[in-house]
């Protein structure tokens, strides 16, 4: 367990599927405090636009989805694990929101404006009294400048699809490595050059390459890090 002296907002960026969830989940854990995946928002907007029929053949109708942008609740709920779930309206969305047409579109519903906006505000909410660790693209940059800390992760692109690809092949998903390795590539080259809040390292933040790292790795590379906060 960690004890700062005062409370801070820790805000993770950085490319698709390179671990970002699992390390801030764990030092979320290891601080007490609230853990927040803000790709889980955009996965759940991709979600409600498919259902509905605002997305068709990869092509978002951004006018109909900004009319309904306030009929979508998003919420996260606390599992008997200390894992956090995803909610839709209601409706648990954890693993739908996991899938490959989810990853495929998600990327084309997160670079409209009115879904970053409305998406923004609620994230500011949710870390208005600290004590948060969030992941995402554009934490550091947008959702939070002020952050007291700001991590940006990477680690190189075969790396990163080999471990996504275990986690789907374990949840039964039936996936090339090659497909993976694709939506990575074109989710990081969508997200980083879209007009609206681009993927961008902030100025000030301190990057962690976990190519070659355990998670304990980077556990005890973060309890060097915040030993200034303590
Ligand atoms: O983090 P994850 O890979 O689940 O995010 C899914 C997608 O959501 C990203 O590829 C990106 O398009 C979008 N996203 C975003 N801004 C964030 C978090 C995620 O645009 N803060």
């Amino acid at each position: 367990m960690i004890k700062l002296k005062t409370p801070i907002v820790i805000a993770i960026d950085g490319h698709s599927s390179c671990g970002k969830s699992s390390f801030a989940k764990n030092i979320a854990c290891e601080l007490n405090y609230l853990y927040i995946d803000s790709g889980a928002m955009y996965r759940a907007f991709t979600l409600f636009a498919m259902h509905r029929g605002f997305l068709m053949n990869g092509i978002a109708n951004d006018s109909e989805l900004e009319k309904n942008i306030h009929n979508i609740n998003i919420d996260f709920k606390k599992t008997c694990n200390s894992a956090y779930e995803t909610y839709l309206n209601g409706e648990n969305v954890e693993n739908a929101i996991r899938t490959m047409p989810v990853s495929e579109n998600v990327s084309e519903i997160s670079k409209i404006k009115s879904v970053r906006s409305r998406l923004v505000a609620l994230q500011q909410k949710m870390g208005e009294r600290k004590e948060i660790v969030m992941d995402g693209r554009d934490i550091g940059t947008v959702v939070f400048p002020n952050a007291e800390l700001k991590l940006f992760m990477t680690a190189n692109l075969e790396v990163r699809a080999q471990r996504r690809y275990n986690e789907l092949m374990e949840k039964g998903t039936s996936v090339l490595l090659s497909e993976v390795r694709d939506n990575l590539a074109q989710r990081d080259f969508i997200d980083e050059n879209r007009l609206e809040s681009p993927l961008k390292m902030a100025d000030d933040a301190i990057i962690l390459d976990n190519s070659n790292l355990t998670p304990l790795q980077q556990m005890e590379w973060f309890k060097k890090l915040v030993e200034k906060f303590e």
